[in-house]
């Protein structure tokens, strides 16, 4: 009885629940098919996914098995490989994006025609998304009582890769690496962010295992320090499945078992990602448009040409702290967390730009990057989301800067003009972005776009003219 093991989400070998099942029925055929969905990322999680894609290859090589690379519709490539493999049963972990989780129902319907099985796994998530519901029925709209509801749930003991992934006789045809593409959007950024990424399972469990034995105790104090090194950096292994969120969630609590003071932060926060899911899955119009319907009548900015815009997005609007962050995830793929909120809030209130402007930009260039969270993080700060942060409520990050990067260590890191000697993560810019946009590390750095204050007034003066 051969199973395909259809990988996506998941690309890891332990604490992986379909992986597990298939070797314990017969041989396993692994598959990547790169589809519809694999085209439509951004360049930045699309390259990196083929990174991840080619980390898992060599892991199940090195257990004598392979993976198995094929482009087209997963309903076409999975009925093909049927055919050739004679494989009776499809196993995959379940995806809660709606559009894959409604193609992954239709594939169900199309082979029980066949009498093929396609089953679906738990993994990507603690806890499945509709099984938690508020004390009167339905979905919870405010972090803190989803928190409480989740936070003492049992989570099922996390499982070991299989000793032996059972083989089958023959192996079908696969794709070269290469022929996928993963990196046909990056072009000379690739080289670049490659230097700051380490990608696959054993890196991930690498790097958990470190957090958890240097940076977690402090973890409460430090995480909003973006020039300190003080957060798990696992949404990255989190988004490709090269952890599972039962591992962080075990390691997490087996800290705070051993009196860690940041564990429970930690946890918290693992609760956040959760939630992020909770939303999307429930409410998927959370991806797309304003949760609250009123902000649809906000005079939002939205012409991406706009000179301001652009500024934004080239990390050039002339206030440091702001287009640190920009550069930071143009050069690493990824952004501090509290970096995120103050870029996000300068887009949206300063330059009284549209959420959704932002959220692709941020879907095009973070390497973590991952629709709930993303969706979630944007409507949070913009005011339009549930459990939002109020719109009158606008960081300002000159003061920000003040606070969370006091000695300025973070924005000599990531900005090269006015320097003598620019570090090499500064200058690491100048050789990633696009040459267009004209940019020189000699340039002045220069001035601000908007002055804050006014920004945000006019920010204000805009809310309030909607008496929302
Ligand atoms: P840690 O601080 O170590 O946290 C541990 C884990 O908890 C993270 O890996 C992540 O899985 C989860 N987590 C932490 N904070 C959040 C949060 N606010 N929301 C949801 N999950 C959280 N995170 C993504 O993974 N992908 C995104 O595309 C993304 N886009 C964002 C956009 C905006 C505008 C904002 C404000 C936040 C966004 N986040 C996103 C959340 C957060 O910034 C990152 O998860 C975090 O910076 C990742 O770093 P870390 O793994 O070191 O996190």
């Amino acid at each position: 009885m051969t199973t395909l093991l259809w990988f996506r989400r998941d690309l890891r070998l332990s604490d992986h629940s379909a992986l597990t099942a298939a070797c314990e029925q017969g041989p396993v055929v692994p598959v990547f098919i790169r589809d519809g969905m694999v085209d439509a990322l951004g360049a930045a999680p699309k390259w990196r996914l083929g990174l991840s894609v080619a980390a898992l290859s060599e892991a199940l090589e090195n257990r004598g098995s392979r993976l198995i690379l094929r482009s087209g519709m997963p309903s076409e490539v999975l009925a093909e490989l049927v055919e050739e493999t004679g494989a009776e049963r499809i196993f995959m972990s379940r995806s809660f994006h709606p559009e894959t989780a409604e193609r992954d129902l239709m594939l169900q319907e199309r082979f029980a025609d066949q009498d093929i099985e396609v089953k679906l796994f738990d993994g990507h998530v603690l806890f499945e998304p509709t099984s938690v519901e508020t004390k009167t029925g339905g979905p919870y709209k405010v972090f803190s009582p989803y928190w409480k509801a989740i936070k003492n749930r049992e989570v099922e003991d996390e499982l070991d890769a299989p000793d032996k992934i059972p083989s089958p006789k023959s192996w079908p045809d696969s794709e070269k690496p290469s022929d996928l593409k993963f990196d046909d959007r990056m072009n000379r950024g690739a080289e670049v962010v490659r230097r700051f990424t380490e990608p696959g399972e054993a890196a991930a469990q690498k790097r958990l295992a470190q957090f958890i034995e240097e940076a977690v105790e402090d973890y409460d104090k430090m995480r909003d320090r973006p020039a300190v090194d003080g957060t798990s950096g696992m949404s990255e292994y989190l988004t490709y499945g090269e952890i599972s969120p039962r591992q962080c969630w075990h390691a997490g609590v087996q800290a705070r078992e051993a009196g860690k003071a940041g564990a429970e932060a930690f946890l918290r926060e693992l609760g956040w990602r959760e939630f992020a899911y909770h939303l999307m899955v429930h409410m998927p119009r959370i991806l797309t448009d304003n949760w609250r319907e009123k902000w649809d009548a906000f005079p939002w900015k939205d012409d991406e040409r706009a000179a301001e815009i652009k500024a934004w997005k080239q990390g050039r609007t002339g206030i440091p702290f702001v287009d640190a962050g920009l550069r930071e995830m143009y050069v690493t793929g990824r952004m501090h967390n509290r970096v995120r909120m103050i870029v996000a809030s300068y887009l949206t209130k300063h330059l009284m730009t549209d959420w959704r402007v932002g959220q692709r930009w941020f879907e095009e260039c973070l390497t973590d990057w991952d629709p709930a969270s993303n969706a979630m993080g944007w409507q949070w700060v913009a005011g339009s989301g549930p459990d939002a942060s109020p719109y009158f409520r606008v960081f300002n990050p000159m003061t920000q800067r003040e606070k969370f990067d006091p000695d300025k260590e973070y924005i000599t890191r990531w900005i090269a003009e006015g320097q003598d000697n620019p570090p090499d993560t500064a200058l690491a810019y100048f050789e990633a972005i696009p040459r267009r946009w004209n940019m020189s590390p000699d340039d002045p750095y220069p001035e601000p776009i908007v002055a804050l204050d006014e920004g945000r007034q006019r920010a204000l003066e805009a809310y309030e003219n909607r008496s929302f």
